[in-house]
Protein backbone atom coordinates (compact mmCIF):
# COMPACT_ATOMS: atom_id res chain seq x y z
CA UNK A 1 0.00 0.00 0.00
CA UNK A 2 0.72 3.70 -0.39
CA UNK A 3 2.79 5.21 2.67
CA UNK A 4 4.75 1.89 3.53
CA UNK A 5 7.54 2.57 4.53
CA UNK A 6 9.63 -0.57 4.80
CA UNK A 7 10.25 -3.55 2.81
CA UNK A 8 8.08 -6.31 4.29
CA UNK A 9 7.39 -10.27 3.81
CA UNK A 10 4.82 -8.99 1.37
CA UNK A 11 6.58 -6.31 -0.61
CA UNK A 12 7.24 -7.05 -4.43
CA UNK A 13 10.87 -6.76 -4.84
CA UNK A 14 12.12 -6.03 -7.93
CA UNK A 15 15.22 -5.76 -9.52
CA UNK A 16 17.81 -5.13 -12.71
CA UNK A 17 20.73 -7.67 -12.79
CA UNK A 18 24.07 -6.22 -14.76
CA UNK A 19 27.83 -5.51 -14.73
CA UNK A 20 27.97 -2.86 -14.43
CA UNK A 21 25.22 -1.65 -13.39
CA UNK A 22 26.02 1.37 -10.88
CA UNK A 23 25.16 4.43 -13.46
CA UNK A 24 21.56 2.16 -14.48
CA UNK A 25 18.97 4.43 -14.79
CA UNK A 26 16.53 1.54 -14.16
CA UNK A 27 16.24 1.84 -10.23
CA UNK A 28 14.89 5.79 -11.09
CA UNK A 29 12.75 4.70 -13.43
CA UNK A 30 10.66 2.12 -11.70
CA UNK A 31 10.77 3.57 -8.35
CA UNK A 32 8.87 6.40 -9.86
CA UNK A 33 6.46 3.83 -11.44
CA UNK A 34 6.05 2.41 -7.83
CA UNK A 35 5.77 5.74 -5.94
CA UNK A 36 2.84 6.62 -8.74
CA UNK A 37 1.24 3.11 -8.81
CA UNK A 38 1.15 3.23 -5.02
CA UNK A 39 2.05 -0.39 -4.88
CA UNK A 40 3.82 -2.03 -2.11
CA UNK A 41 7.17 -2.80 -3.77
CA UNK A 42 10.54 -2.05 -4.10
CA UNK A 43 13.40 -2.05 -6.73
CA UNK A 44 17.20 -2.93 -6.28
CA UNK A 45 20.03 -3.23 -8.36
CA UNK A 46 22.40 -6.38 -8.31
CA UNK A 47 26.34 -6.26 -9.42
CA UNK A 48 26.10 -9.81 -11.18
CA UNK A 49 28.85 -10.92 -12.52
CA UNK A 50 29.05 -12.48 -16.47
CA UNK A 51 28.94 -15.67 -16.29
CA UNK A 52 26.77 -15.84 -13.22
CA UNK A 53 23.21 -15.33 -14.64
CA UNK A 54 21.72 -18.66 -13.93
CA UNK A 55 22.63 -18.68 -10.55
CA UNK A 56 21.01 -15.07 -10.19
CA UNK A 57 18.12 -16.47 -11.84
CA UNK A 58 17.72 -19.39 -9.57
CA UNK A 59 18.57 -17.02 -6.54
CA UNK A 60 15.85 -14.36 -7.71
CA UNK A 61 13.59 -17.25 -7.94
CA UNK A 62 14.21 -19.18 -4.72
CA UNK A 63 14.29 -15.73 -2.78
CA UNK A 64 10.84 -15.11 -4.33
CA UNK A 65 11.45 -11.95 -6.21
CA UNK A 66 8.53 -10.36 -8.35
CA UNK A 67 10.21 -9.56 -11.47
CA UNK A 68 13.95 -8.55 -12.74
CA UNK A 69 15.23 -6.29 -15.12
CA UNK A 70 18.15 -8.12 -17.19
CA UNK A 71 20.95 -6.04 -18.77
CA UNK A 72 24.62 -5.91 -20.27
CA UNK A 73 26.37 -8.72 -20.14
CA UNK A 74 23.25 -11.16 -19.05
CA UNK A 75 20.95 -10.91 -22.12
CA UNK A 76 21.38 -13.78 -23.94
CA UNK A 77 23.43 -16.06 -21.01
CA UNK A 78 20.58 -15.89 -18.87
CA UNK A 79 18.34 -17.74 -21.28
CA UNK A 80 19.35 -21.15 -20.20
CA UNK A 81 18.11 -20.87 -16.22
CA UNK A 82 14.46 -19.57 -17.69
CA UNK A 83 11.62 -21.85 -17.90
CA UNK A 84 9.76 -20.50 -21.08
CA UNK A 85 10.83 -17.07 -23.39
CA UNK A 86 7.94 -14.61 -25.12
CA UNK A 87 8.17 -14.82 -28.97
CA UNK A 88 9.52 -11.76 -29.01
CA UNK A 89 12.62 -12.68 -26.84
CA UNK A 90 12.65 -16.18 -28.62
CA UNK A 91 13.30 -14.42 -32.35
CA UNK A 92 15.63 -11.85 -30.74
CA UNK A 93 17.48 -14.54 -28.69
CA UNK A 94 17.74 -12.30 -25.93
CA UNK A 95 15.68 -10.97 -22.95
CA UNK A 96 15.88 -7.79 -21.30
CA UNK A 97 12.91 -8.83 -18.52
CA UNK A 98 11.98 -11.68 -16.60
CA UNK A 99 8.84 -12.42 -14.87
CA UNK A 100 7.80 -15.11 -12.32
CA UNK A 101 4.40 -16.54 -11.99
CA UNK A 102 3.21 -19.35 -9.85
CA UNK A 103 3.41 -20.96 -6.36
CA UNK A 104 6.29 -20.80 -4.14
CA UNK A 105 7.78 -24.31 -5.57
CA UNK A 106 6.72 -24.25 -8.72
CA UNK A 107 7.59 -20.90 -9.87
CA UNK A 108 7.76 -20.46 -13.65
CA UNK A 109 10.27 -17.84 -14.96
CA UNK A 110 9.75 -16.46 -18.20
CA UNK A 111 12.11 -13.87 -20.65
CA UNK A 112 10.34 -11.07 -22.42
CA UNK A 113 12.35 -8.09 -24.76
CA UNK A 114 11.07 -4.89 -24.31
CA UNK A 115 13.42 -2.88 -25.80
CA UNK A 116 11.61 -2.99 -29.29
CA UNK A 117 8.54 -2.39 -28.65
CA UNK A 118 9.63 0.70 -25.99
CA UNK A 119 11.20 2.18 -29.12
CA UNK A 120 8.37 2.18 -31.22
CA UNK A 121 6.63 3.37 -27.91
CA UNK A 122 8.31 6.28 -27.74
CA UNK A 123 8.08 7.16 -31.53
CA UNK A 124 4.24 7.03 -31.04
CA UNK A 125 4.33 8.75 -27.72
CA UNK A 126 7.00 11.63 -28.15
CA UNK A 127 7.21 12.24 -31.86
CA UNK A 128 3.37 11.08 -33.12
CA UNK A 129 5.09 9.03 -35.85
CA UNK A 130 4.00 5.49 -36.24
CA UNK A 131 5.95 2.78 -38.35
CA UNK A 132 2.82 1.85 -40.12
CA UNK A 133 3.32 2.75 -43.79
CA UNK A 134 6.83 4.58 -42.94
CA UNK A 135 10.35 3.52 -44.36
CA UNK A 136 12.83 3.11 -41.78
CA UNK A 137 16.61 3.12 -41.91
CA UNK A 138 18.18 1.25 -39.23
CA UNK A 139 22.26 1.94 -38.80
CA UNK A 140 23.58 -1.16 -36.63
CA UNK A 141 23.02 -4.52 -35.81
CA UNK A 142 23.94 -5.52 -32.47
CA UNK A 143 21.00 -6.12 -29.91
CA UNK A 144 19.23 -2.53 -29.93
CA UNK A 145 19.46 -2.83 -33.56
CA UNK A 146 17.69 -5.91 -34.07
CA UNK A 147 15.23 -5.72 -31.28
CA UNK A 148 13.99 -1.96 -33.44
CA UNK A 149 13.94 -4.23 -36.53
CA UNK A 150 11.78 -6.42 -35.33
CA UNK A 151 9.18 -4.39 -33.38
CA UNK A 152 9.31 -1.54 -36.82
CA UNK A 153 8.64 -4.71 -38.98
CA UNK A 154 5.80 -6.00 -36.82
CA UNK A 155 4.35 -2.71 -36.02
CA UNK A 156 3.56 -2.26 -40.08
CA UNK A 157 6.88 -0.13 -41.68
CA UNK A 158 6.73 -0.71 -44.76
CA UNK A 159 10.30 -1.46 -45.09
CA UNK A 160 13.29 -1.81 -42.72
CA UNK A 161 16.96 -0.74 -43.86
CA UNK A 162 19.37 -1.96 -41.92
CA UNK A 163 23.11 -0.55 -42.60
CA UNK A 164 25.96 -1.72 -40.87
CA UNK A 165 29.95 -2.06 -40.96
CA UNK A 166 29.76 -6.12 -40.64
CA UNK A 167 27.50 -7.07 -43.69
CA UNK A 168 26.75 -10.73 -41.84
CA UNK A 169 25.22 -9.32 -38.95
CA UNK A 170 23.60 -6.67 -40.91
CA UNK A 171 21.72 -9.39 -43.05
CA UNK A 172 20.61 -11.35 -39.74
CA UNK A 173 19.41 -8.30 -38.38
CA UNK A 174 17.47 -7.91 -40.89
CA UNK A 175 16.37 -11.08 -41.87
CA UNK A 176 14.14 -10.37 -38.36
CA UNK A 177 12.10 -8.07 -40.56
CA UNK A 178 10.83 -10.55 -42.86
CA UNK A 179 9.64 -9.51 -46.24
CA UNK A 180 9.75 -6.51 -45.59
CA UNK A 181 13.84 -6.06 -44.01
CA UNK A 182 16.98 -5.75 -46.20
CA UNK A 183 20.61 -4.65 -46.11
CA UNK A 184 21.21 -1.34 -47.39
CA UNK A 185 23.68 1.43 -47.52
CA UNK A 186 23.78 4.75 -46.86
CA UNK A 187 22.62 5.75 -49.81
CA UNK A 188 19.52 4.15 -48.45
CA UNK A 189 19.51 6.88 -45.96
CA UNK A 190 18.12 10.35 -47.80
CA UNK A 191 15.19 7.99 -48.83
CA UNK A 192 14.39 6.82 -45.55
CA UNK A 193 11.15 8.78 -43.27
CA UNK A 194 13.26 7.37 -40.04
CA UNK A 195 16.90 7.23 -39.50
CA UNK A 196 17.44 5.19 -35.88
CA UNK A 197 21.01 4.92 -35.04
CA UNK A 198 21.00 1.80 -33.09
CA UNK A 199 25.15 1.66 -32.87
CA UNK A 200 27.18 3.00 -30.53
CA UNK A 201 28.92 5.68 -32.42
CA UNK A 202 28.51 8.99 -30.28
CA UNK A 203 28.04 7.10 -26.99
CA UNK A 204 29.55 9.17 -24.09
CA UNK A 205 30.57 11.91 -26.43
CA UNK A 206 31.17 15.49 -24.48
CA UNK A 207 27.50 16.97 -24.43
CA UNK A 208 27.15 19.51 -26.76
CA UNK A 209 30.18 18.39 -29.12
CA UNK A 210 29.30 19.11 -32.29
CA UNK A 211 32.30 17.59 -33.72
CA UNK A 212 32.29 14.27 -32.15
CA UNK A 213 31.96 10.69 -34.04
CA UNK A 214 28.89 10.53 -36.43
CA UNK A 215 27.55 7.21 -37.88
CA UNK A 216 26.92 8.66 -41.04
CA UNK A 217 27.45 11.66 -43.22
CA UNK A 218 24.70 14.42 -41.91
CA UNK A 219 24.63 15.32 -45.75
CA UNK A 220 21.96 12.36 -46.28
CA UNK A 221 20.00 13.80 -43.93
CA UNK A 222 17.02 16.51 -44.68
CA UNK A 223 13.91 18.32 -43.05
CA UNK A 224 10.94 16.52 -43.34
CA UNK A 225 13.07 13.22 -41.73
CA UNK A 226 12.67 12.02 -37.78
CA UNK A 227 16.31 10.88 -36.60
CA UNK A 228 16.47 8.87 -33.53
CA UNK A 229 19.50 7.88 -31.47
CA UNK A 230 19.35 5.18 -29.06
CA UNK A 231 22.21 7.01 -27.29
CA UNK A 232 20.93 9.36 -24.21
CA UNK A 233 24.14 10.10 -23.14
CA UNK A 234 24.71 12.06 -24.40
CA UNK A 235 21.38 13.80 -24.62
CA UNK A 236 22.35 15.55 -27.62
CA UNK A 237 24.70 13.16 -29.44
CA UNK A 238 26.47 14.77 -32.42
CA UNK A 239 24.42 12.90 -35.03
CA UNK A 240 21.21 15.05 -33.50
CA UNK A 241 22.81 17.86 -33.12
CA UNK A 242 23.69 17.50 -36.86
CA UNK A 243 20.33 16.12 -37.82
CA UNK A 244 18.10 19.13 -36.15
CA UNK A 245 20.60 21.24 -37.95
CA UNK A 246 19.74 19.68 -40.80
CA UNK A 247 15.92 20.51 -39.64
CA UNK A 248 14.77 16.81 -38.90
CA UNK A 249 13.06 16.33 -35.67
CA UNK A 250 15.14 14.55 -33.23
CA UNK A 251 14.75 12.20 -30.22
CA UNK A 252 17.36 10.36 -28.37
CA UNK A 253 17.47 7.25 -26.41
CA UNK A 254 15.72 8.29 -23.26
CA UNK A 255 12.30 7.88 -24.17
CA UNK A 256 13.12 4.17 -25.34
CA UNK A 257 14.46 3.45 -22.24
CA UNK A 258 11.63 4.77 -19.90
CA UNK A 259 8.98 3.07 -22.73
CA UNK A 260 10.99 -0.63 -22.23
CA UNK A 261 10.77 -0.10 -18.41
CA UNK A 262 7.39 0.98 -18.07
CA UNK A 263 6.58 -2.31 -20.60
CA UNK A 264 8.59 -4.32 -18.23
CA UNK A 265 6.49 -2.32 -15.06
CA UNK A 266 3.17 -3.49 -16.98
CA UNK A 267 4.30 -7.57 -17.56
CA UNK A 268 4.93 -7.54 -13.70
CA UNK A 269 2.20 -5.90 -11.81
CA UNK A 270 -0.88 -5.50 -14.64
CA UNK A 271 -0.76 -1.63 -13.95
CA UNK A 272 -0.52 0.89 -16.70
CA UNK A 273 2.59 2.11 -16.46
CA UNK A 274 3.30 5.89 -15.21
CA UNK A 275 5.65 6.72 -18.09
CA UNK A 276 5.54 10.52 -17.66
CA UNK A 277 6.70 10.41 -14.28
CA UNK A 278 9.08 7.78 -15.35
CA UNK A 279 10.86 9.78 -17.81
CA UNK A 280 10.74 12.54 -15.55
CA UNK A 281 12.45 10.45 -12.72
CA UNK A 282 15.20 9.67 -15.05
CA UNK A 283 15.56 13.58 -16.36
CA UNK A 284 15.67 14.36 -12.42
CA UNK A 285 18.63 11.53 -12.39
CA UNK A 286 20.67 12.86 -14.74
CA UNK A 287 20.65 16.01 -14.14
CA UNK A 288 21.57 15.51 -10.56
CA UNK A 289 24.67 13.00 -11.91
CA UNK A 290 25.73 16.50 -14.27
CA UNK A 291 25.71 18.67 -11.42
CA UNK A 292 27.88 16.02 -9.32
CA UNK A 293 30.66 15.47 -12.07
CA UNK A 294 30.47 19.49 -12.23
P1 LIG B 1 26.29 -3.90 -29.71
O1 LIG B 1 25.49 -5.16 -29.69
O2 LIG B 1 27.69 -3.93 -29.22
O3 LIG B 1 26.26 -3.35 -31.21
C1 LIG B 1 27.05 -2.22 -31.56
C2 LIG B 1 26.71 -1.79 -32.98
O4 LIG B 1 27.43 -0.57 -33.23
C3 LIG B 1 27.12 -2.78 -34.05
O5 LIG B 1 26.19 -2.73 -35.09
C4 LIG B 1 28.48 -2.23 -34.51
O6 LIG B 1 28.79 -2.56 -35.84
C5 LIG B 1 28.21 -0.75 -34.43
N1 LIG B 1 29.45 0.03 -34.28
C6 LIG B 1 30.26 0.08 -33.21
N2 LIG B 1 31.29 0.91 -33.44
C7 LIG B 1 31.13 1.36 -34.71
C8 LIG B 1 31.86 2.25 -35.55
N3 LIG B 1 32.97 2.84 -35.11
N4 LIG B 1 31.39 2.51 -36.79
C9 LIG B 1 30.24 1.94 -37.23
N5 LIG B 1 29.51 1.07 -36.49
C10 LIG B 1 29.94 0.80 -35.24
O7 LIG B 1 25.57 -2.77 -28.85
P2 LIG B 1 23.99 -2.60 -28.55
O8 LIG B 1 23.67 -3.26 -27.28
O9 LIG B 1 23.23 -2.98 -29.78
O10 LIG B 1 23.89 -1.04 -28.28
C11 LIG B 1 24.01 -0.11 -29.34
C12 LIG B 1 23.73 1.30 -28.81
O11 LIG B 1 22.37 1.39 -28.38
C13 LIG B 1 24.59 1.68 -27.59
O12 LIG B 1 24.98 3.01 -27.72
C14 LIG B 1 23.65 1.52 -26.42
O13 LIG B 1 23.98 2.40 -25.36
C15 LIG B 1 22.31 1.90 -27.05
N6 LIG B 1 21.15 1.27 -26.39
C16 LIG B 1 20.16 2.09 -25.95
C17 LIG B 1 19.04 1.54 -25.35
C18 LIG B 1 17.92 2.46 -24.87
O14 LIG B 1 17.01 2.01 -24.18
N7 LIG B 1 17.95 3.72 -25.22
C19 LIG B 1 18.92 0.15 -25.19
C20 LIG B 1 19.96 -0.66 -25.65
C21 LIG B 1 21.07 -0.08 -26.25
P3 LIG B 1 29.49 -3.96 -36.26
O15 LIG B 1 28.41 -5.01 -36.18
O16 LIG B 1 29.94 -3.70 -37.65
O17 LIG B 1 30.61 -4.18 -35.29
Amino acid sequence: MAGVAYASATTSVFAVIGDPVRHSLSPALHAAAIRASGIDATYVAFEVAAGSAVEAIRGATALGLAGLSVTMPHKQSVIAALDALDPVAARLDAVNCVSFAGPVHERVARGHNTDGDGFVDALQHELAIHPADHRVAVLGAGGAARSVVLALAEAGANEVIVVNRNHERAEQAAELAGPRGRVGSVDDVSGADVVVNATSVGLGTAEGNRNGPLPLDPAWLHSGQVVADLIYHPAATPLLLAAAERGCRVMNGLCMLAHQAARQFTIWTGFAPPVTEMLAAARAELAVRAHDAG
